[in-house]
């Protein structure tokens, strides 16, 4: 079981792993998710420009996918974990499902977005909670000043949200825990290395990340039962 000192601050990065046992198919995994779709025609601002109603196909479709979805034991010891540690945990998600609120963590960052937020890619109204689908023949909607809504993701090629208050935590971390992430999506992949020498490293996956050798544990097998052990909650 890990060992949390009381004045220790833990820093986890959560990826597409964690929601698999939800039922939420991982990017890189073999689930029909993305496998109909080329990531370069649905996840850019050229694919925007391009096609904005292929990408909203695309969004709509994981927006029913993640409706569907329940949290598994990850998100919930994840949860327990906050309220027991309060703002000593820092938990930053790649993921854009809504799965950590779902199970009750309070203060979750997500950097790459939200799938169940849109927001204007014109003007700078923020983003506002949006579960439609909007499925071809659906007209792109219209933000009142007559751009376009878009959904609330970082795509490839834009840089992700709140980096400014990741690296503030990533620099007060005792722990970094990294969760169910290949290590191949910059720059998350390159957080472990940023707390080389300063922080514990581990990372829990059924298999080992791209960047291994980075951490200084890792701990095989499914988050849903490796987590919950490890924390002992
Ligand atoms: P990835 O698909 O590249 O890698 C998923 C990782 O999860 C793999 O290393 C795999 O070994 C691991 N994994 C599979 N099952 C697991 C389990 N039960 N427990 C723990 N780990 C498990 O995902 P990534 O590194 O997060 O990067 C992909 C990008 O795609 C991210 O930017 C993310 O925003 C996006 N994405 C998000 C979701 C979501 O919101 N749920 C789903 C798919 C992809």
């Amino acid at each position: 079981m890990l060992s949390i000192s009381p004045t220790d601050r833990m820093f986890i990065l959560c990826g597409a792993g964690v929601s698999a046992e939800s039922g939420i198919p991982t990017f890189r995994g073999v689930g029909g998710l993305w496998r109909n779709y080329r990531i370069e025609d649905v996840a850019s601002p050229d694919a925007w420009r391009r096609d904005p109603r292929l990408v909203w196909e695309f969004y709509s479709m994981r927006r029913k996918v993640a409706s569907a979805a329940k949290p598994n034991p990850a998100h919930f010891a994840l949860a327990k974990l906050e309220r027991i540690l309060g703002d000593r945990l820092f938990l930053c998600t790649q993921n854009v499902d809504n799965l950590h609120e779902q199970a009750g963590s309070k203060r979750v960052i997500h950097m790459h977005g939200e799938l169940f937020k849109s927001r204007c890619d014109t003007c700078h109204r923020p983003p506002f909670d949006d579960a439609n689908l909007y499925e071809p023949p659906t007209e792109i909607p219209r933000c009142p000043c007559g751009g376009q809504i878009r959904p609330h993701i970082c795509w490839f090629g834009e840089v992700p949200f709140a980096l400014n208050q990741i690296y503030a935590a990533l620099d007060d971390c005792a722990i970094f825990m990294a969760v169910g992430t290949s290590g191949v999506v910059e720059p998350a992949a390159s957080f472990v290395a940023y707390v080389h020498g300063q922080a514990r490293t581990l990372y829990v996956g059924p298999e080992h990340p791209a960047n291994v050798s980075s951490f200084t544990e890792c701990h095989l097998g499914n988050a849903g039962e490796v987590l919950p052990r490890l924390l002992g909650l």
